[in-house]
């Protein structure tokens, strides 16, 4: 019974940068391990996404990413499954089963989630002229349009902007559309690119709408006063009303909730800072795998401080973004910590065994 536990491989499904860093761990003590990703591609947001440069490393996230890409497939102790999901994972700790979309089955000692977030859908805030107007365009919209070196143009007819807007918290901190949860990194995200067009773009104006900057911890500095004192970057404390058109240029309404005085100011390009909603699939994986998902929609940790990454059912661990808006460096982390869970649960099941 020990050999075959020692044999299974553990189960890590989607691969983006947790499931990536959680392949590496396992793989890096000789345990081998199953990657199922569902798309035909490994690297999860930033790479589907084509994201430029990333916070706080400034690397290309098709460097830095694609790099933990290559680790994983150059490592023969992962099993790499693309366009694959998991229909159906019964058993027990040490001994599961899994049915996979192609009719296949294979055998887990473990399963960890790494299922990440879906965007949200800008389509969903009407009234801030997403889907009305071309130039109302989202982050990573303007993250492809820089990674693909094509640089910033307005959608509609290519010119390059003389004036851009960015709104923060587009489907975060958003009570009115249910969703409460801060995305954490958006403000960063948002100052990163603000700044990167005002490097492109010298004679265009930036400026930010935010209700709170959450620039956190040592990103304050880099970004929040780098992106004013160094680069320009205006930021205004508003509650945005609406975005209009005057046939020719955009026009952002709004009130300045630091006068407390309406302000319209017309734009070029408006950028939705969009956040991070749960995994549009984790009502099927809740399902599928058994889990439970907290009050918002993510998959629910069992607990902060015990195991790292346990959920309701033992032997299924979570990390990452799945688990609620998470940065790059914290989901690497907590694919990290979640193979270790993994690895940890199976001693204590082969010690009992
Ligand atoms: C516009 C924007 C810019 C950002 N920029 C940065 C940045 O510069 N720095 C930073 O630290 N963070 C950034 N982030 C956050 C970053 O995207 C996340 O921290 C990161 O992607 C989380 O990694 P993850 O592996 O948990 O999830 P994901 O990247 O979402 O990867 C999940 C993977 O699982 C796969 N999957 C999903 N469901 C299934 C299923 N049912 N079966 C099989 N596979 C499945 C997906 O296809 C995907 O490959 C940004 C976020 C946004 C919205
Ligand atoms: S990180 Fe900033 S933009 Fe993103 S939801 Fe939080 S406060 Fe809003």
């Amino acid at each position: 019974m020990r050999e075959s536990l020692m044999n299974d491989p553990v189960l890590i499904v989607g691969g983006g940068p947790a499931g990536l860093a959680a392949a590496h761990a396992l793989s890096s003590v000789g345990r081998p391990n199953i990657l199922v990703e569902k798309m035909d591609r490994l690297g999860g947001a930033p790479i589907l996404s084509g994201y430029a440069k990333l916070v706080p490393s400034g690397e290309w996230a098709k460097d830095a990413i694609g790099g933990m890409v290559s680790r994983v497939i150059n490592n023969k102790l992962t099993d790499v499954r693309l366009n694959t999901i998991v229909k159906s994972f019964d058993g027990e700790p040490g001994h599961f089963q899994a049915v996979l979309n192609d009719g296949s089955t294979l055998k887990a000692s473990a399963a960890i989630l790494t299922t990440g977030f879906t965007h949200f859908d800008s389509i969903n805030k009407p009234e801030w002229g997403f889907g009305t107007y071309p130039d109302v365009v989202t982050t990573t919209q303007v993250e492809q349009m820089i990674s693909s070196g094509k640089g910033v143009l307005c959608p509609s007819d290519g010119r390059k902007p003389k004036r851009v807007a960015i709104l923060l918290c587009v489907g975060s901190r958003d009570r009115q559309i249910g969703r409460e949860w801060c995305s954490k990194i958006c403000c960063t995200v948002s100052a990163n690119i603000a700044m990167e067009i005002r490097e492109e773009l010298p004679d265009c104006h930036v400026y930010i709408y935010y209700m709170d900057i959450r620039t956190f911890g040592l990103l304050e500095q880099k970004y929040y006063w780098r992106s004013q004192e160094e680069f320009k970057v205006k930021y205004i404390k508003a509650r945005i009303a609406e975005v209009t058109s005057n046939g020719g240029q955009l026009i952002v309404k709004g009130e300045d909730t630091l006068v407390k005085r309406p302000i319209t100011i017309p734009f070029d390009m408006v950028v939705h800072a969009i956040g991070m909603d749960p995994n549009v699939d984790n009502m099927t994986l809740a399902a599928v795998f058994g889990v439970k998902l907290e009050p918002n929609g993510f998959i629910d940790r069992q607990n902060t401080y015990g195991v790292i990454g346990a959920t309701n059912r033992a032997g299924v661990f979570v990390a990452g973004s799945a688990t609620g808006p998470e940065t790059i460096d914290d989901s690497i982390a907590q694919g990290n910590a979640a193979a270790m869970s993994a690895l940890g649960a199976l001693q204590v099941n082969v010690a009992a065994e």
